[in-house]
């Protein structure tokens, strides 16, 4: 496996990837991570592997997408438990930037995909989106992967990439990934590890709350209000849960469900979106439904 850490070096990894192989059709396929990699991302190394010539991962915590007051700084990092991660899923290539390696300069130019990103985590955490769509697009121009992998744990993530590469016509094909979660329904994600024994118990209402909402959706009638205020009483059940947002979406244009006529809802889906804190561990989950 070989590990690069500036943009000339990746370019070159990759060149000579293919021609190694006497493979210059070879497709790349890309898995950009933040690091501090669990199971979640190995699901989607496999799957990067499974179907390309080359699997590559990149992790780089970009400092474009947290907020002044978000956990940039004490982000989890294990570059070396990471790397045996890639290796045990049969990575050839990882990028592993420095901040320096990607932001030479101050940013002076950003993307930024309107509307999908109004609302959710766009709201809670203004600016992010513009920072996760600007370093997937530099990502992008700089390896220029085939297909890219990404995790329906940031639903609304896949949602912005997918707008952002059709709206620009970036030549790569995005594969949403289903949500890896632990035995006991709790959705995988480097920031578990920030929370308490008592707070990992208590996170349990996420996922019991999407999974209970199947049958309040089924039941509801179209009254998706109510459906909302179910889902927030059960996680109130949890003393230590502090409800960020409880919504209910269309999806991929992530626009609130309840104001929606029903025509423009049917054939469409249905995300269920949750971000709840625990202490000071900020968590999302979300089950996707068809109607
Ligand atoms: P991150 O390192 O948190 O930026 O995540 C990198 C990629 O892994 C993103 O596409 C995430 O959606 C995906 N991911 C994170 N957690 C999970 C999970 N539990 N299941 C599936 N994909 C995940």
């Amino acid at each position: 496996m070989q590990i690069a850490r500036t943009v000339p070096e990746v370019r070159a990894a990759i060149q000579e990837l293919k021609k190694r192989r006497g493979d210059e059709e070879a497709t790349v396929g890309f898995v950009p991570t933040m690091g501090y990699l669990h199971e979640g991302h190995a699901s989607l190394l496999r799957k990067a592997r499974s179907e390309n010539g080359i699997a590559m991962l990149s992790i780089f915590v970009n400092p474009l997408q947290f907020g002044p007051n978000e956990d940039f700084s004490r982000y989890p990092r294990d570059e070396e438990r990471d790397l045996q991660v890639a290796r045990d899923n049969g990575v050839d290539l990882v990028f592993l930037p420095d901040v320096s390696a990607m932001y030479p300069k101050t940013v002076k130019t950003k993307v930024a995909v309107a509307e999908v990103t109004d609302l959710l985590c766009g709201a809670s955490r203004p600016g992010h989106f513009d920072g996760v769509s600007t370093v997937v697009t530099k990502l992008f121009n700089i390896i220029q992967p085939d297909r890219a992998y990404f995790g329906m744990k940031d639903a609304q993530q896949v949602a912005v990439i997918e707008r952002m590469t059709e709206d620009l016509n970036v030549p790569v094909q995005i594969v949403p990934c289903p949500i890896v979660r632990e035995s006991d329904g709790l959705a995988l994600s480097s920031r578990n590890v920030y929370l308490s024994g008592e707070e990992r118990r208590q996170a349990l209402v996420l996922s019991q709350s999407l999974q209970l909402a199947e049958g309040w959706l089924a039941e509801c009638g179209g009254d998706y209000r109510s459906v909302k205020a179910l889902i927030e009483a059960h996680i109130r059940t949890s003393p230590l849960a502090d409800i960020d947002y409880v919504e209910i979406m269309d999806y991929p244009s992530i626009r609130p469900a309840y104001d929606l006529p029903s025509t423009e809802l049917e054939g469409t889906r249905l995300l269920i979106a949750l971000a709840v804190r625990f202490g000071r561990t900020r968590l999302i989950d979300n089950r996707l439904f068809q109607i």
